[in-house]
């Protein structure tokens, strides 16, 4: 360490990582656990967007809905409930959960493996250099850009001065608005759509295309409608906002549509897409084009910058916990010399909306667009003997896209779907073939009894 008499300071360190999301925490943890001195730069909470307003919170607000819908659902339970929702332990629930905006928890695993936290905002100031306040951190081998990302703002005139809540808003949220406007069909519009219903909201849905999740299968698409307007969300596709009309403080937000017609709310929350925040970390000092979604290489290294690595949202390749967490671990290798075998690029998903959808890999929409001779098989999850225990009347599908004897895809859409997944997953990163996959046998009565639906539509039971 070195403090001149200005006060600035200059601290050494093999590598310095900007950002302690879920992406920042696993790459510092690992480079940590190589031996490396690390130090993590965070200007605001140890665990990031994911643990505190975005992953975390909003599973804990969906949560008790989708326990009190099942408990509906079963005869014997259902003559307990004696009631709604009680909101006020939703949120305290939900307010452990993320430990009351508190990152203490979070530090004792950073001071176990001597990891360096630096609180405040990093800004690189050329290469292998941090500035942080007054500090001046310097990496011997690498700096890793974990920001993570941010809700993006669309140019719709008006609404940035109607307020509009973010996820950050929604998911800290003291009070359930009587009425909510939801502008955006995609993962968290609808998450958040099917929370706040399920907490008393009346929640209007607008979405400007032909099809809520429009990554996924249609069927997932509108099985999800279905179970939104079921729940009581009012859904619009095909909805352009135009502009929000001027709000009054306290007062509603008023969204006018293309098509002429008015929505109004007492919230308005914004789930229409992210923007990575790369726009003030000092790239232009390294000559990286700054406030995209930086381009990296296969172990997340910026190309022509050997020492520079983007993980997490900030390089937009699938905005998930859990992609970021593997890409810290293969950047993490890499930057520490023992780089991991490569592996196939298979994303698993989950929308723990009501139904919930788990999909992995390919759609068939995707597979086509990039030329995959794929066929899809689907069978009814009621179909077997395990829904008469779980989900019970409430329907669900399930998938599997397949070429020659292989998965390249699945999905399951239903009560309860989102643990289904890893065997699907494991599956196609397997690449198990499906004759194989006749003799991974389900247990009576389990669910699970679906993939012998699927293998015997598929021709292989
Ligand atoms: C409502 C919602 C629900 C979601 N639910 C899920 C889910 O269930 N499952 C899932 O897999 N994904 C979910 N996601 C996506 C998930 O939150 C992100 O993919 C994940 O947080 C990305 O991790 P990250 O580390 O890249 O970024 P972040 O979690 O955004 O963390 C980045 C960190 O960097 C810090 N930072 C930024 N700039 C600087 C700087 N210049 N200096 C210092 N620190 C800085 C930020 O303060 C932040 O703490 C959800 C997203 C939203 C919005």
């Amino acid at each position: 360490v070195s403090t001149p008499s200005d006060g600035s300071q200059t601290l050494d360190f093999d590598a310095v990582v900007l950002g302690a999301g879920p992406a920042g925490e696993v790459c510092a943890a690992r480079l940590a656990q190589a031996g490396m001195s690390i130090a993590l730069v965070e200007r605001d909470l140890v665990g990031g967007e994911c643990a505190f307003f975005a992953c975390m919170p909003s599973k804990a607000l969906l949560r008790p809905g989708q326990v009190l819908a099942e408990a509906g659902r079963v005869a014997g339970a259902r003559e307990a409930i004696t009631g709604p929702l009680d909101v006020g332990s939703v949120l305290a629930r939900r307010d452990q959960i993320v430990h009351g905006l508190d990152d203490a928890a979070q530090l004792p695993r950073l001071a176990k493996r001597s990891i360096t936290l630096i609180r405040g905002h990093g800004r690189l100031a050329g290469e292998r250099t941090v500035v942080v306040g007054a500090r001046l951190l310097r990496a011997a081998t690498a700096v890793v850009v974990a920001t993570g990302s941010v809700a993006a703002l669309p140019s719709v005139p008006g609404l940035a001065e109607a307020h509009p809540w973010t996820n950050r808003r929604s998911t800290t949220a003291e009070r359930v608005p009587e009425t909510l406007l939801v502008l955006g069909g995609g993962t968290v519009g609808v998450e958040l759509a099917s929370a706040y219903a399920s907490l008393g909201a009346s929640v209007t849905l607008l979405e400007a295309g032909e099809r809520l999740i429009a990554a996924e299968e249609p069927f997932a698409s509108e099985l999800v409608r279905e179970g939104l307007e079921r729940d009581g969300v009012r859904v619009l596709l095909g909805t352009i906002v135009r502009r929000v009309a001027a709000r009054q403080p306290g007062g509603p937000a008023r969204a006018e549509c293309a098509d002429g017609s008015i929505v109004q709310a007492d919230e308005m929350l914004l789930a229409s897409g992210r923007r990575p925040l790369t726009d003030d970390i000092g790239l232009d000092s390294v000559g990286v084009t700054a406030g995209g979604y930086i381009e990296v290489g296969p172990t997340m290294q910026v190309p022509g910058h050997e020492w520079l690595y983007v993980v997490g949202d900030a390089n937009g390749r699938a905005l998930l916990t859990h992609v970021a967490k593997q890409q810290a671990r293969i950047a993490a290798a890499e930057i520490a010399g023992s780089p991991l075998p490569s592996g196939p690029d298979v994303v698993p998903r989950v929308i723990f909306s009501e139904p919930q959808v788990a999909a992995v890999g390919h759609t068939s929409v995707t597979a086509k667009g990039v030329g995959r001779e794929a066929r899809l098989v689907t069978a009814e999850i009621e179909s077997v003997a395990g829904a008469s225990f779980v989900g019970h009347g409430a329907g669900g599908r399930a998938a599997l896209l397949i070429e020659g004897d292989r998965l390249i895809g699945a999905t399951f859409v239903g009560v309860e779907v989102a643990e289904w997944l890893h065997a699907a997953t494991i599956a196609i990163v397997g690449e198990v073939p499906l004759a194989q996959l006749s003799y991974a046998v389900p247990s009576f009565p389990t669910r699970s009894e679906v993939w012998l639906a699927l293998l015997d539509a598929a021709g292989t039971g």
